[in-house]
Parts: structure tokens; C-alpha cells; sequence
């Protein structure tokens, strides 16, 4: 079909004013938070779950590619149409359509925000655990795209541990459910294929996912280190020690000072390192609780610790580490956020190398983690503007990851794959492996239109590439 009569097509399926073809509305759905780019043809925005399958099968027909949009805020490029084609933009499907108290589960459309569920479920003394720091703009169809994690995550689980079905649209344009309300639904589990597919195997355009009760108290506190390797310490005895905190985040002092200067979070310019920690359940044995980690900071040299006296105080504790991301765009004008993981105990050593790979590529390097998990977040700051500087990155990032490799972890804690690490697959799977994924994709999707190109390399390329 010429491109004329596609654009008349969609505009059909969703309304003239829902489909945008001009290249300078385009060019705002080049780009998502990783680094490539590429222009799609056309952006729908669909409205209801009707609309993306009928979108869906007009494209199979005519084998056009096509990728899911929520707020495009993934690290990895996941949204970036490689070859052209058509967004599918879901952001106006945002209703949150039941809310099931005594059953604890929710069901929402895709393009709602993390934080609008978070808010609506906080009136009624409810919570959704899986909590990006980009909450406030990513979507819950992101949220499953990536299976995305946030810092409460080291007690609760990933997404993958909070989403229990979903309706979804798969790449022939049919609608089905996958997955349901109980926990342990009979055969092989197609959520769990779903999850962190990154929009390769289908669209969701409902998802069901397990609400939690608020708990009964919080308990959030500030702990400064001399050293990033003394606060990594701190959360290796802790967990040893059988506490678990719902979050254990460490940055260290580029991050700090860049987050100062942009939101004021009160953390000491000087700091080598800060490390959150916040409790959350039971009042009763929580003060003991607090109490023994303060032990154990001491014991690990702290330079001094606070508690947040209420809940204005906490959110500002917070707001530093949500803020961390945007606070060191101040720094250089770009920056990649390598998302590695590595078992807990081996965090100095991974930070140790990371250092030295900075050096290497004479490249400053802050770092902010969910120490808790081993799931760390180096980010390389640079000028995107200096290709010769944009190469030396991809290296540098190459390195921290296969370092993480190498020490026992992974090649992504939360971000996904997308376009970005997909040579770095091969780090981590064997060829059979990547065949296998690669006989998923082709057996859900034959026509490889839904998001080609992300996530799965070609069988072969990866390992010739990262050699
Ligand atoms: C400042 C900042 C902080 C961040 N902090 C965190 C963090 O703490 N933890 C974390 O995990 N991530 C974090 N991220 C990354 C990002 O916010 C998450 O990956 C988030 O889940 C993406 O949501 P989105 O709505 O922007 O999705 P998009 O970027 O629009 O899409 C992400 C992927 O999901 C697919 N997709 C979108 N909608 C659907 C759907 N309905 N069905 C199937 N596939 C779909 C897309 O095709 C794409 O591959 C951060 C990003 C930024 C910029």
C-alpha cells in the first residue's frame, strides 16, 4: 500500500487529528531516553484496545513494522523505529478501569502513569510495589515493556512479580488474554514470556497487576559514607544480618553534587557516598530494626545519619534520588545510564572497575544504585555533539557490562535490552539460546513487523560484534 493510503487507513481506524505525518511532529518520536534514533512514518495514537488491533491488523497485512509507545522514557531505544514505520501511541489510553480491594488487584490501561495508579490506590490505603524514579511520566504498558524495577523493588519484586495478566493485541491483530487473576494460573506462563518483552511479542492494552496494603509504618533514613565501598559494605551486613529494607540506594559524590545543586535535597556536597534506607511493615520491632542498621553503619565508619522526622522530610530524601537522573544532565550534555547487575557482595568490586574503565576512557562516571538488588546504574557523562567521545562511551559501556558478566550478574537489572546492549546479549547467552528466543519471536510474530530489531540479536551477530 502506497504511504498516502496508509495515512488514510489509520486515519480511519482512529480520526484525522489521531495520526500525525508531518516531519516536524515526527521528529519528537525520533528518539526515547537511550541514544539512537530514527523517524517513524506515521504516529496513531490509539484510543481503546479496538482501535490498536484493527491498527495492528492493517499493518500485518500489509507487513509494515510498528512499535508501542507509552511516554518513550526506556534507557535502550526500545521505542525507536529502526527501518520507519508506525508509533502506536497509547498514552490517551489512560483510564484506570477497576480497582479491587478485598481481591487486591487492579486493572489499568496501558498509558496510565506508574504515579496516577500509586496516587489513586494511596487514598484507599493501597499500594502497587514496582516504582521507576520515572514513576511521575512512564506508563504501565512501559512498565511490563521492561519489566521495570525502582528502588522498593529489592522487598517486592519486579514488575514481572506484580503484573498478573493482561489483554493483549498480539502481532496478527487478534485480541486475547494472557494470564488472570489468581497467582498460579495452568500451563506454561505466557505473562512471564510477555513481561520485559519490550513490545516485540504483542501490545497490552489491559493490564491486571497485584495491589498491595499500605504498610503500617515507614521508617526512612539518611547514612553518609567516606567511601562508596564503605556504604556498599553497610548493605552487604545489613542483608546479612536477615533485615531486609524495602530500599537500600546508594550515590556517590558526582551524583550528589549534582543533585544538590538542582534539587536540594540536604546531602553534604563532601559526601563520598549517601546511602538511603527505608524500612517499611509492622511498627512493632521496626525502631530495633532502625536501631541495629545505625549499628552497623557505625561499624562500617558513617560519618553521620538521619531519620526523616515525617513525611515532608522523606519525600525530600527522595526527591534527591528520583532527581538523580535529570540533576546530572547539568554536568555534561548527555549522558548513558548503564544498567548493570552483579551478586551483592561483589558491589566494591564491579565500582573498583568501574572507576578504573572511566579512567581508561577518560570519562567522568557517576554512579547511583539499587545496592540493595547488586543492580547498578554507572552513568558515563559526554558530548554527544563529539562522535569521537560518543565512541569511546560505547566502549566504556561495553566494558562495565561485561565486567558485570564476568563477576556472576547480567546486562540489565531494569532497563531492557532494546537496540542498545544487544551485542552485549551474547555476553550472557549462548547462540542455541538466542536461536531460541529468536524461534519465539518468529512462531508469535512471523512477519518480525511488531518492534522489529530490539531485544533478541540475530543468531551469529551477537557474538562476532563483541568480539
Ligand atoms: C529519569 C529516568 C529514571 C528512570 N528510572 C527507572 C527506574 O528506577 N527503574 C526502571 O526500571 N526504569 C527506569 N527508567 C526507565 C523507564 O522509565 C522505564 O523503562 C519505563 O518502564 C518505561 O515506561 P514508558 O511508558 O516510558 O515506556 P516506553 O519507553 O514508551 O516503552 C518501553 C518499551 O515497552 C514497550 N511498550 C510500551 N507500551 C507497551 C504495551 N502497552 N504493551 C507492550 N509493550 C509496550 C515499548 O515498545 C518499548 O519497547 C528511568 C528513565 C528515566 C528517563
Amino acid at each position: 500500500m502506497e504511504r498516502e493510503k496508509i495515512r488514510e487507513a489509520l486515519q480511519k481506524i482512529v480520526g484525522r487529528e489521531n495520526v500525525l505525518w508531518k516531519q516536524v511532529d515526527l521528529a519528537l518520536y525520533e528518539y526515547d531516553a537511550g541514544l539512537g534514533r530514527g523517524k517513524p512514518d506515521f504516529v496513531a495514537f490509539a484510543h481503546d484496545a479496538d482501535q490498536v488491533a484493527q491498527i495492528v491488523r492493517l499493518l500485518h497485512q500489509e507487513g509494515i513494522s510498528y512499535v508501542a509507545r507509552g511516554s518513550g522514557t526506556n534507557l535502550t531505544g526500545g521505542t525507536v523505529p529502526l527501518d520507519g514505520g508506525i508509533v502506536i501511541e497509547l498514552s490517551r489510553m489512560n483510564r484506570i478501569l477497576e480497582i479491587d480491594l478485598e481481591n487486591e488487584r487492579a486493572v489499568v490501561e496501558p498509558g496510565v502513569y506508574n504515579l496516577t495508579l500509586q496516587n489513586a490506590l494511596a487514598e484507599k490505603g493501597y499500594y502497587y510495589a514496582p516504582d521507576p524514579a520515572s514513576q511521575k511520566v512512564c506508563t504501565l504498558g512501559g512498565n511490563l515493556g521492561e519489566n521495570a524495577g525502582g528502588p522498593h523493588c529489592l522487598k517486592y519484586g519486579v514488575t514481572s512479580n506484580h503484573v498478573l495478566g493482561a489483554e493483549v493485541v498480539l502481532p496478527n491483530g487478534e485480541k486475547t488474554w494472557v494470564g488472570g487473576k489468581s497467582l498460579d494460573p495452568p500451563g506454561p506462563d505466557l505473562m512471564g514470556l510477555l513481561v520485559g518483552s519490550e513490545g516485540t511479542l504483542g501490545i497490552a492494552t489491559k493490564i491486571l497487576v497485584r495491589i498491595m496494603r499500605a504498610p503500617e509504618r515507614v521508617v526512612t533514613m539518611l547514612a553518609i559514607f567516606k567511601s562508596v565501598e564503605a556504604a556498599g559494605q553497610t548493605v552487604s551486613d545489613i542483608i546479612s544480618e536477615g533485615i531486609i529494607p524495602a530500599t537500600l540506594e546508594i550515590m556517590d559524590n558526582l551524583v550528589i553534587r549534582a543533585v544538590e545543586e538542582s534539587v536540594h535535597a540536604g546531602y553534604p556536597m563532601d559526601a563520598e557516598a549517601v546511602l538511603i534506607v527505608e524500612l517499611d511493615g509492622l511498627t512493632d520491632g521496626m525502631d530495633e530494626q532502625a536501631q541495629r542498621i545505625l549499628e552497623i553503619c557505625r561499624k562500617n565508619g558513617v560519618v553521620s545519619s538521619r531519620r526523616a522526622k515525617d513525611a515532608d522530610e522523606r519525600a525530600e530524601l527522595w526527591a534527591g534520588r528520583r532527581g538523580a537522573f535529570g540533576a546530572v544532565a547539568r554536568l555534561r550534555p548527555s549522558y548513558l545510564v548503564c544498567d548493570g547487575t552483579v551478586p551483592r557482595t561483589k558491589l566494591p568490586e564491579v565500582l573498583a572497575a568501574v572507576k578504573e574503565i572511566g579512567k581508561k576512557y577518560n570519562l567522568p562516571i557517576g554512579n547511583v544504585f539499587h545496592a540493595g538488588d547488586g543492580n547498578l546504574h554507572p552513568l558515563i557523562l559526554f558530548d554527544d555533539r563529539d562522535p569521537e567521545e560518543l565512541a569511546r562511551v560505547h566502549k566504556a559501556g561495553r566494558e562495565i557490562l561485561k565486567v558485570c558478566a564476568d563477576l556472576g550478574g547480567t546486562i540489565s537489572g531494569e532497563h531492557g535490552i532494546g537496540t542498545e546492549k544487544l551485542a552485549e546479549m551474547s555476553l550472557v547467552f549462548r547462540d542455541s539460546d538466542i536461536e531460541m528466543m529468536q524461534g519465539i519471536k518468529s512462531a508469535i510474530d512471523p512477519k518480525g513487523v511488531c518492534n522489529p530489531g530490539k531485544v533478541i540479536p540475530q543468531p551469529g551477530a551477537a557474538l562476532s560484534e563483541i568480539a
